[in-house]
């Protein structure tokens, strides 16, 4: 099989026209960000707004043109925004970040590394606050592998309402978004961070989310620049990371932790995540792990504990059948888990709001 470089992309990309200036997209300086990796390319293509519509068939030409070279396996397009030069911001102001009128809390739900059930304890965690009369929405940020989709039980594309804003899908009385509706499952998602960045940006911008009390986010996993850019720019009002009892995980966790300080969100706690082992026969709890671990490394951190979820069939079953456990089998003692790690979120949420009170000025 060749290998396929960026020129060749660039060159098959060079035959593909944008109508409407008649001109090919490459010299408009539309493509932006190609990846590849083993023989999957993937590229944005940069568009007004107002014109991605019309762009869809520009995009897929683009497609068809990459996928035409040898060696080629897969080829991922997507429009993105317009990259507008910023206008100044006034002293102090941040340039970037983002302001979601409606939504009240935004709430990080992190992890050090993938695998360690943030994606099943962000759904349950929201499921739980709903409980507490919460109106709750969750973006899945983990674009990488968006399973909020799968979790929650929802399939179909979300509608726009105009040409610029879409309405998020619903399930459980759950407001969710994730790139999953919009892309297919199967294809492998290689994408690099700018072009993240770009999505995730258009993600929370973009959906009418309407009132919300609490948003979490699932992050992607890790502490690279994609997470912190993302903690910088969306104003969270607090993070809690998910970690296994593992000593390895624990390290990551760690770096969840300094990476948050580090840019000022606070850190609402720590949630051990498959904490002990609940027999699904007996309900016998084995501490298979050092159980304990994350109590102890929060103590030491001066971080709050949050709870543990026990490691239990039940929890993977629901979770893969879009069933959640705390919404399908609320008095479960495993539901009951998350509800009240759920109830410290909420407490913690409000410790850190009374520390920091908006200054209130008299005109
Ligand atoms: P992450 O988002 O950290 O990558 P996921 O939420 O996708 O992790 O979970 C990884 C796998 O572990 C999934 O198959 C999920 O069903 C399973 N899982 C997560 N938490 C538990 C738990 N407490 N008990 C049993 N299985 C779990």
């Amino acid at each position: 099989m060749p290998t396929i470089t960026e020129a060749d992309v660039r060159s098959a990309l060079s035959g593909v026209n944008d109508p409407a200036r008649n001109q090919d997209v490459i010299s408009l300086g539309m493509v932006q960000e190609i990846a590849i990796r083993d023989g999957n390319v993937a590229f944005a293509l940069e568009a007004e707004p107002a014109r991605a519509k019309a762009l869809e068939v520009v995009r897929r030409a683009c497609e068809q043109a990459v996928l035409s070279l040898p060696g080629v396996a897969s080829v991922s397009a997507v429009l993105t925004a317009e990259r507008r030069p910023q206008a100044s911001a006034g002293p102090g102001a941040s340039a970037h970040a983002i302001s979601l009128p409606g939504v009240r809390s935004i709430i990080a739900v992190a992890s050090g590394k993938g695998g360690v059930g943030k994606s099943t304890v962000t759904s349950n965690l929201a499921l739980a606050m709903r409980r507490q009369g919460l109106q709750v929405g969750i973006l899945d940020a983990d674009i990488y592998g968006p399973s909020q989709p799968r979790l929650m039980g929802i399939s179909g594309r979300p509608q726009s309402i105009d040409d610029r804003r879409i309405r998020p899908m619903t399930g459980y009385g759950i407001k969710v978004m994730s790139i999953g509706f919009m892309v297919d499952e199967e294809r492998p998602m290689i994408w690099r961070g700018p072009m993240v960045q770009g999505a995730l940006e258009q993600l929370l911008r973009d959906v009418e989310w309407g009132e919300l009390d609490v948003l979490l986010v699932d992050m992607p996993p890790g502490t690279g620049d994609v997470q912190l850019t993302m903690s910088q720019r969306v104003p969270l009002r607090g993070a809690v990371i998910v970690s296994t009892p593992q000593d390895i995980a624990l390290i990551d966790a760690r770096k969840g932790l300094n990476m948050f300080r580090r840019v000022d969100v606070p850190v609402l706690g720590f949630i051990e995540n498959m904490s002990w082992f609940a027999c699904p026969k007996c309900g016998e709890r084995t501490e298979i792990f050092a159980h304990g671990g994350a109590e102890r490394a929060a103590a030491a951190m001066q971080v709050p504990f949050l709870g543990g979820i026990p490691l239990h069939l039940s929890i993977r079953e629901t979770s893969d059948q879009g069933q959640p456990i705390v919404a399908t089998a609320p008095e479960s003692a495993e539901a009951r888990a998350f509800v009240e790690v759920a109830d410290r979120v909420a407490a913690a949420l409000q410790e850190a709001d009374t520390a920091s009170m908006p200054e209130i000025s008299f005109d």
